[in-house]
C-alpha cells in the first residue's frame, strides 16, 4: 500500500508543469489567496462577469495539492441541511442556499461539459444508509422539508432491499436517495480549473505563500516576501484550515480536525457482484461518518471523516497522517463488502477538513469589506465552493444581487472557545462521539459519560451531524 501525502487523485490526474512563484511587485483588480476549489471558483466567476479584470491568485503550495485535489469527490447538494438552515435563518433563506447549491452542481457539470474539463463528472446521486437501529431514519427531517417546500423528487425513503438493489452490504439497512448528487476526480476538476483560468488570463503564482495582507490606499496588499506583493482593489481570502492559523481571519470560527481514504485496486467483479454499478456515493449515518464510491476503473475508494482534531489550524505527525486511522478503515471496509477478501489496498491519505459551529460554510467581511474570507464546509466542500465562488464574486465586485443576500455571507458570529481548551475539549469530544458511535453499531447503550460528552456540543449550540 502506498501511504502518500496528497493521495492517489492527484498522481492519477499526471503531473503538471509548476508555475512560478512570485518575483517582484504587480497590480490587480483582484488578488485570491489560495488555489483551492474556493479561490479558484471566485476567479474563475470574476473573469466569467468582467472579463477584462486583472486577477492574480497566490497559492501557497500548488493549486489543487491542498484538500481539492485528495477529497472523496462526493459532489453534493445541500438538501440534506435543509433542517439545519430552516432552523438558523428561516425557509426562505434556507431554501435559496439549498437551491444555490443545486445550481452549484449544476454548475460544474455545465463547465466540465463547456471547458472540455475530463473530470469523471458522474451523477450517480447519493446514497445515505443506516448501518445500525439507532440511525434508522436518521435522513427523516430532511425528508419532511423537502416535502414541506413541495420538492418531493429530491429525496426518496429506500428500503432496505431497495439499498441492497443499488449496493449490497450485510451492513447496510434501510436509506435515503439524493438523485441530484454527483462524484468527480476531486485532482482532475482542481487541475482542469486551474488550466481554464489561466487560458482566461488569470496570473497564477505558485510556492507564493502570502504572509501579510494589510490595508493600502485604494485597497490591500498581499505581500509574499521582502518586494514580493500584489496590490489589488480586493481580496479574497480562501485558504482552507489554514484560516485558523494564529491571526487569519477566521480563526475563532473554526475546527480543523482530519479526514483519511484508502483505495482498493481495481474489482469491477466484485462491484458486478453487489450490484454496485450506478456510480453512487454513499455514507452512513454517523456524525463521523463512513464513505465510499468507485471509479470508472472499478476501485472503492472509502473514507472515514473522524481523524484527530488539530491544535490550531495545523494537523501534526498522526492527525495528518494516521496510520492507527488508516488501519481500522481498512477492516472497516472489509466489514462492509466481506468479498473484497484479500484484494489490495492501493494507496492511503488523509487531509484536513475546516469544520465551522453550524457545518455549514461561512463568508466573512474583512475589516472595511475590500476583502472576504470563505471557508468551514466541514466536509462537504466540492459542490458548495461552486456557489460561495460565486457569491464571493457577486462580493468583490460590489453586485448587491441575490448571491450577495444569500445567508453564509457574514451570519451571526459563533466562536469556538480559545486554544488549548478548544483542542482539549473536541478530542475528549470526538472520542466519546467515536465510542458512543460504536456501541451504536453493536445495538449497545453507550457509557453513559460517552453519551454526554457526546452530545455536548449541540447542547452549547453547535451544530453535529449533515
Ligand atoms: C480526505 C478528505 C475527503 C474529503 N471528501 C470530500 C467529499 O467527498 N466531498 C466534499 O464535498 N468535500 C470533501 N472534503 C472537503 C473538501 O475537500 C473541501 O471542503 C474543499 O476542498 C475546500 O476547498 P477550499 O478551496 O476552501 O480549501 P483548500 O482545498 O484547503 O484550499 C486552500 C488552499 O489555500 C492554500 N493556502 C493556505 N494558506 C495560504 C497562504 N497563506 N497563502 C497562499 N495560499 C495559501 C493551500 O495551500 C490550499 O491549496 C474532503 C476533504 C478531505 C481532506
Amino acid at each position: 500500500m502506498k501511504h502518500t501525502r496528497h493521495g492517489y487523485w492527484l498522481e492519477e490526474a499526471g503531473d503538471v508543469e509548476p508555475l512560478p512563484g512570485l518575483d517582484g511587485e504587480r497590480r490587480a483588480d483582484l488578488v485570491v489567496v489560495g488555489g483551492g476549489y474556493t479561490g479558484m471558483w471566485a476567479a474563475w466567476h470574476v473573469k466569467q462577469l468582467e472579463p477584462d479584470s486583472r486577477v492574480v491568485l497566490l497559492e501557497a503550495d500548488a493549486c489543487g495539492n491542498g484538500p481539492s485535489g485528495r477529497n472523496g469527490g462526493f459532489c453534493n447538494v445541500m438538501w440534506f441541511s435543509l433542517p439545519n438552515m430552516r432552523e438558523r435563518w428561516g425557509e426562505a433563506a434556507a431554501l435559496a442556499v439549498a437551491r444555490a447549491s443545486q445550481g452549484a452542481v449544476a454548475g460544474i457539470e455545465s463547465f466540465c461539459e463547456e471547458q472540455g474539463v475530463d473530470a469523471w463528472f458522474r451523477r450517480g446521486g447519493y446514497l445515505q444508509v443506516s448501518t445500525a437501529p439507532a440511525h434508522d431514519g436518521a435522513w427523516d427531517e430532511a425528508l419532511a422539508a423537502c416535502r414541506e417546500v413541495s420538492e418531493t423528487e429530491l429525496v426518496r425513503d429506500l428500503s432496505a432491499a431497495e439499498v441492497a438493489a443499488r449496493c449490497s452490504s450485510p451492513a447496510f439497512r434501510g436509506g435515503a436517495f439524493y438523485p441530484d448528487a454527483a462524484t468527480v476526480q476531486p485532482a482532475r476538476l482542481a487541475l482542469g480549473l486551474r488550466a481554464r483560468l489561466l487560458a482566461a488570463g488569470v496570473e497564477i503564482y505558485e510556492r507564493s505563500a502570502v504572509r501579510r495582507l494589510c490595508r493600502v490606499p485604494g485597497g490591500l496588499e498581499a505581500q509574499t516576501g521582502p518586494g514580493c506583493s500584489v496590490r489589488a482593489r480586493t481580496a479574497v481570502v480562501a485558504i482552507g484550515g489554514a484560516a485558523k492559523a494564529p491571526h487569519a481571519p477566521l480563526r475563532n470560527s473554526l475546527t480543523v480536525t482530519s479526514s483519511h481514504i484508502v483505495l482498493t485496486e481495481p474489482v469491477p467483479d466484485l462491484l458486478e457482484e453487489i450490484g454496485w454499478t450506478g456510480g453512487e456515493c454513499i455514507t452512513d449515518s454517523r456524525s463521523l461518518i463512513d464513505y465510499f464510491r468507485t471509479t470508472p476503473d472499478g476501485r472503492i475508494a472509502f473514507g472515514w471523516g473522524g481523524g484527530r482534531i488539530a491544535m490550531g489550524a495545523r494537523l501534526h505527525g498522526r492527525a495528518e497522517v494516521d496510520p492507527d486511522v488508516v488501519t481500522a478503515a481498512i477492516s472497516r471496509l472489509r466489514e462492509y463488502f466481506p468479498s473484497l477478501g484479500g484484494r489490495r489496498i492501493t494507496h492511503a491519505w488523509g487531509g484536513p477538513i475546516d469544520v465551522s459551529p453550524t457545518h455549514l460554510p461561512i463568508i466573512v467581511p474583512l475589516p472595511g469589506r475590500a476583502a472576504f474570507s470563505a471557508a468551514g464546509y466541514t466536509g462537504n466542500g466540492v459542490g458548495p465552493s461552486h456557489m460561495v465562488g460565486r457569491i464571493l464574486a457577486s462580493l468583490v465586485l460590489d453586485r448587491r444581487d441575490e448571491h450577495a443576500r444569500l445567508p453564509i455571507v457574514d451570519p451571526s458570529p459563533q466562536r469556538v472557545p480559545p486554544e488549548p481548551f478548544h483542542w482539549l475539549g473536541g478530542e475528549a469530544i470526538r472520542a466519546a462521539l467515536v465510542r458512543r458511535e460504536e456501541a451504536e453499531l453493536s445495538a449497545r447503550d453507550p457509557d453513559p459519560l460517552s453519551g454526554v460528552l457526546s452530545r455536548l456540543p449541540e447542547l452549547i449550540g453547535f451544530h453535529i451531524g449533515r
